[in-house]
């Protein structure tokens, strides 16, 4: 097959592509995917950790003004997870004592 539509040469481009990435799927763990529940404050590690969904109302003075879950090393962006709170989401603007700037 011969075309040489450009519309046509992409549609099929990007055809091809979505084709191939389905399988992927496959090997992207379950847990990823499905939505989880947001971190309670009253968690006990939480508390520990002075973790708060508005840092910007953090009384800690540790916190750095510009330090947020979304900035933080600890943060999964893809489904808004903390590798220190497995099994939870946690609010971008948030913050915990174990904020460390993401590189
Ligand atoms: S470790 Fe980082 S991403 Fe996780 S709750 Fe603390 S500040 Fe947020």
């Amino acid at each position: 097959m011969h075309t040489t539509d450009p519309a046509r040469r992409r549609f099929l481009l990007r055809s091809a592509v979505a084709a191939a990435a389905l399988p992927m799927l496959a090997l992207v763990p379950h847990h990823a995917l499905a939505a989880m529940p947001p971190l309670p404050v009253t968690n006990a590690q939480a508390k520990a950790l002075h973790y708060i969904e508005d840092a910007n109302k953090s009384d800690q003075a540790t916190r750095k003004p510009d330090s947020f879950c979304d900035n933080c090393q600890f943060h999964i962006a893809a489904t808004n997870g903390c590798s220190i709170f497995p099994g939870f989401s946690v609010a971008p603007k948030g913050w915990c004592s174990a904020w460390a700037l993401k590189k």
